[in-house]
């Protein structure tokens, strides 16, 4: 994209709105823009890091197993009439009437519509396991929607719905999508510390929340310095093999992990190497049993042909909520500091003189070889308005075409995690982001 072209609407000023530092950086970087509380519009860069986002999660929710689906936002109350939550769920759900005065409602979750499809085409044990995902829309009118994204009332999330025969196949699928977690985070640039979390009636160890360590997060974290420097995409634990879920499953719960809600000071003595930080909660997956099947009558043939009701795990990510969370984790006084998987664009080339025959041609050609992958600052700012936006949009790279350096075939490449600099010959410099 040519920046002078572009809708990327960056501010000088902090905008007074924004408490935190994600929530201001996403509005000066023009990530987004805020139509009505809790509800935002992704702008041209923000829209392009979501989808970045969206696709890591994708990648590993498929590598897992699992299948990718869609499913309207809009449902009807009759469906949640049948699972009781209509009216559980309170002020939360915005509910709808279409011309006819029928009842519907957009969705917050989607364990009644994932229950009602499977009921209606699953229908023997054969066709078990089933694990279905979507990355999709949801509304809840959250009382106080704060931090832009991070709290909003309509927010993107990924949510996955296992099926299994029994309580054992439905603790293969928690392990796997458990493992998928982990190694999404980690390829998103991410530290996540899985915590055990409420199971609610049910109880074992089959419910985590998952943090990710951020300076500025909402919560206190406390954990065994074992959860960090474990690599898991590098191929130690295959979703193929059962023994390795079982062995990453007991090293996920066998360490100390908890928020200040949950700390249990007595077993934290005992740790041997502790680590603290602050953390915000971006995943969570739980089994539940058949507490959707059972009511909403999904049953399939058993092995003997007796009817056999399947046991459920229902899987989110809050997809738009990481976009937030990464720049907590990411960021200095300057602006975002993007991981490469996730970033916009992998490079920013800055042209400091525009219309200077040598600098142009330098700039087109590498704006050419990036194929889509870099923004071309061809604007006729100032030099130093050019580095302050490219410092605020947080590219992992820096291209920077001055008069000098171009005469003689340079460019300086700057690195935005580290600061460092280099002069380079052109290729030399696309050749180290490339
Ligand atoms: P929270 O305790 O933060 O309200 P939750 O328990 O309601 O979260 P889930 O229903 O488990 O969340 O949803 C799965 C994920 O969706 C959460 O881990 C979070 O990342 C994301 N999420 C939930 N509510 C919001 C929201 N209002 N805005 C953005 N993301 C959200
Ligand atoms: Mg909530």
């Amino acid at each position: 994209m040519r920046l002078s072209r572009s809708l990327v609407p960056t501010l000088k000023e902090t905008p007074a709105e924004a408490q935190i530092a994600s929530h201001r950086l996403m509005l000066r970087a023009g990530l987004v823009r805020q139509t009505a509380s809790g509800i935002y519009a992704w702008l041209p860069a923000g829209w392009r890091v979501l989808q970045n986002i969206a696709q890591i999660v994708r990648e590993e929710q498929d590598a897992s197993g699992a299948q990718e689906m869609l499913m309207p936002t809009i449902q009807s109350a009759e469906l949640w009439r049948a699972s009781g939550r209509y009216d559980a769920y309170g002020p939360e759900m915005l509910r709808l009437k279409d011309r006819h005065e029928r009842e519907l409602l957009y969705g917050p979750t989607n364990e009644e519509m994932i229950t009602e499809i499977v009921r209606s085409s699953v229908k023997s044990y054969r066709e078990l396991p089933q694990n279905l995902y979507h990355i999709q829309w949801k509304f809840r009118d959250e009382v106080r929607p704060r931090f832009g994204v991070m709290r909003g009332r309509e927010f993107l999330m990924k949510d996955a719905y296992s099926f299994d025969l029994d309580y054992a196949g439905a603790v293969v699928s928690y392990r796997k999508m458990m493992l998928a977690y982990m190694r999404t985070f980690q390829r998103l640039g991410l530290k996540a510390i899985p915590m055990a979390a409420d199971s609610g009636p049910i109880g074992g160890d089959l419910s985590h929340e998952f943090i990710i360590l951020a300076p500025t997060g909402e919560s206190q974290v406390f954990y065994d310095a074992a959860f960090e420097g474990i690599d898991y995409t590098g191929g130690q634990f295959s979703f193929d093999s059962e023994a390795d879920l079982q062995r990453f499953h007991e090293m996920m719960t066998g360490s100390y992990a908890a928020t200040d809600e949950k700390h249990d000071t007595a077993a934290w003595a005992k740790v041997a190497e502790k680590r603290e930080g602050r953390g915000i909660e971006v995943g969570h997956i739980f089994y539940f049993g058949t507490k959707y099947s059972e009511p909403m009558g999904l049953t399939v043939a058993g092995p003997d042909g007796k009817p056999v009701v399947p046991h459920m795990g229902s899987y989110g990510i809050g997809v738009s909520r990481l976009v937030g969370a990464i720049i907590e984790a990411s960021h200095d006084e300057a602006g975002i500091i993007w991981p490469d998987s996730v970033a916009p664009w992998q490079a920013v080339i800055v042209n400091l003189k525009p219309g200077d025959a040598a600098c142009d041609s330098i700039c087109e050609d590498l704006y050419a070889k990036f194929a889509g992958k870099a923004l071309y600052d061809d604007r006729a700012d100032r030099a130093g308005a050019k580095f302050a936006d490219a410092d605020l949009m947080g590219h992992p790279w820096q291209i920077v075409v001055g008069p000098r350096g171009a005469a003689a075939g340079n460019v300086e490449l700057k690195r935005r995690a580290t600061g460092e600099r280099q002069e380079l010959a052109v290729d030399a410099a696309l050749a180290r982001i490339l």
